[in-house]
């Protein structure tokens, strides 16, 4: 280990999704306004070598990376907080880590040595985190270890993070984000569940540093005392951290309490002056200030988990939406609708419809985000004829831009049988269709890390709806996807009046899909997925001329 790196480890007591991404996150963010330079990791405890396989409403939204990697959403977290770009080795799995120890045990890297679970996974495991750190050159490298204290499955990572320590106590520091419920029969702020994680760490060999106590309130003196007490730690090492309006809150919040310096103080390094805070509190300003509603449909087709609402599925688009909005001032209402209670016929009467398209009038803007396969396609293009027919401004993600193609081929070019051919392979209008080398994956199975991935530039026709939001010819953005524009029908297609105001260098492939301003104030679909590369301090210029369409809809009213 360089000396001069820094590593915070955030792990999760009592259960999962109490925010420790949002956690890591902000405290990446406070010591980086403190001038240092931060980099963060996120580790997935489970077997998949990434997030790419796994269906979206079992693990929510597979952010991409610029080198295509797919991951977990926290990285978008830290993306977003940070204003940072992230690459492949900043992720890692189990999954990822055995394969790689695996290959190279059969590479004979390891010299004919017997290769061990322990030492030989968690080595790797620091190899990849210093990789990591030297990568960014970082100061102090935040690594978020997925799952709870107390799991089989995350023990190998405590494992890793307890041998650095070892070897450089000063260079290390563990932070615990834990819950304190507050049981409504009882009322009282329980901290025992607290205690028993704090206890599990330390069965693991690891003490926690700080305690970040998330809970629906304010932490009190009393639970402070009694968390340092039980959890071996100072009271002021006790950050507590209530349920927020905005997750943009966190950083400032922690800055109340003080955590930069106090971790800057454990890690031993300097705090060289006052964190400024000023860029980050002015965004949370204004997420606050804005007067004028606009109100955004997002229609999708992954919102249904049993009886719970989705939305973290979409959580890029709609931080997204947000950011633009902040930008123009406006206060985003955001209702989601899952496609498939869209009746093809736009009525109540067939199938699972049970939702007019009408009700689609209500909405000063619709976003249908990316997707896959056939659940729900009939109701989302039904949406988007509606949405193209009454001028509704439209903004169509990565599927939402194939659909609106397919739309459009059928009711404009009189296609009737268009198509994707991820959901009609016979169609005799394959106007959104596989490309040869896709085709070869499926045909072989191989689906994992096999899309079209990553960043990938795009020439903009000038005079376009997108050129002008962008302000620039050319542009970079992520990708996921198998499908594309069918090259034989873009003449056609545009004969008819959809433009593809956006290509790839060679002019193959369609990256944007748009309508002149005369005909439609604002209907535009993008291959790629522009929500990957949304900050709270720089919007996407998409997003932001998508909503300012939505609002001048809503003025017009
Ligand atoms: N299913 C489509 C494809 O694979 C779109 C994917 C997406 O929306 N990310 O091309």
């Amino acid at each position: 280990m360089r000396r001069h790196r820094k590593y915070i480890f955030v792990v999760g007591g009592v259960m999962s999704g109490v925010g420790k991404g949002i956690a890591s996150s902000s405290i990446g963010k406070i010591l980086q306004a403190k001038s240092f330079r931060v980099t963060a990791l996120k580790i997935d405890p489970y077997i998949n070598v990434d997030a790419g396989t796994m269906s979206p409403t079992e693990h929510g939204e597979v952010f991409v990376l610029d080198d295509g990697d797919e991951t977990d959403q926290d990285m978008g977290n830290y993306e977003r907080f940070l204003g940072i770009s992230l690459s492949r080795i900043n992720y890692m799995t189990t999954g990822r880590v055995y394969q790689a120890v695996i290959e190279k045990e059969r590479n004979l890297e390891y010299r004919g040595k017997n290769v061990e679970v322990v030492p030989d996974i968690p080595l790797e495991v620091i190899r990849r985190i210093e990789r990591a750190a030297d990568t960014a050159k970082a100061d102090v490298t935040v690594v978020e270890i997925g799952g709870t204290v107390g799991e089989y499955q995350n023990i190998i990572f405590v494992e890793a993070a307890r041998m650095m320590k070892l070897k450089h106590s000063k260079d290390v520091a563990f932070v615990m984000v834990s819950y304190l419920p507050i049981p409504t029969k009882i009322g009282e702020m329980k901290t025992k569940p607290t205690q028993y994680a704090a206890r599990a760490l330390n069965s693991v060999g690891v003490q926690a540093d700080i305690i970040v106590a998330r809970s629906e309130k304010p932490l009190d003196e009393k639970r402070k005392e009694k968390i340092a007490i039980f959890c071996n730690i100072p009271a002021e090492h006790v950050i507590s951290a209530p349920d927020v309006e905005s997750v943009y809150d966190v950083p400032l919040n922690f800055e109340k309490d003080r955590l930069s310096e106090k971790l800057l103080k454990i890690l031993d390094l300097p705090s060289r002056r006052k964190a400024d805070m000023h860029e980050w509190a002015s965004f949370v300003r204004k997420s606050k200030d804005g007067k004028k509603t606009v109100n955004i449909a997002v229609v999708g087709k992954y919102f249904d988990s049993g009886s719970f609402i989705l939305s973290d599925v979409y959580i890029s688009v709609l931080e997204a939406i947000k950011f633009s909005a902040y930008q123009l001032g406006l206060k985003p209402h955001l209702t989601y609708i899952n496609s498939k209670d869209f009746s093809a016929k736009g009525g109540s009467a067939s199938g699972e419809g049970k939702l007019k398209l009408s009700t689609l009038a209500k909405f000063d803007g619709v976003i249908v985000p990316g997707g896959f396969g056939e659940k729900g396609v009939e109701g989302v293009i039904s949406a988007i004829k509606y949405v193209r027919q009454h001028k509704i401004p439209f903004l169509g993600l990565c599927y939402g831009m194939q659909l609106a193609v397919v739309e459009f081929a059928r009711n404009v070019c009189r296609w009737r049988d268009a198509h994707t051919t991820e959901v009609a392979p016979r169609t005799g209008h394959p106007v959104i269709d596989i490309m040869p080398e896709q085709r070869e994956h499926l045909a072989q199975n191989r689906f994992g890390a096999t899309m079209r991935l990553g960043a990938c530039p795009a020439i903009l026709c000038k005079g376009s709806l997108a050129h002008r939001a962008y302000g620039a010819g050319k542009i970079s953005e992520r990708h996921r996807h198998r499908y594309e524009v069918h090259p034989e029908f873009i003449e056609d297609i545009e004969h008819h009046g959809l433009i593809f105001s956006g290509k790839s260098p060679d002019g193959r492939l369609c990256e944007i899909a748009e309508l002149p301003e005369k005909i439609h104030p604002f209907f535009l679909g993008t291959q790629f997925h522009p929500e990957f590369k949304a900050r709270p301090l720089s919007p996407h210029p998409l997003f932001t001329a998508f909503l300012a369409a939505a609002a001048r809809k809503r003025t017009k009213r």
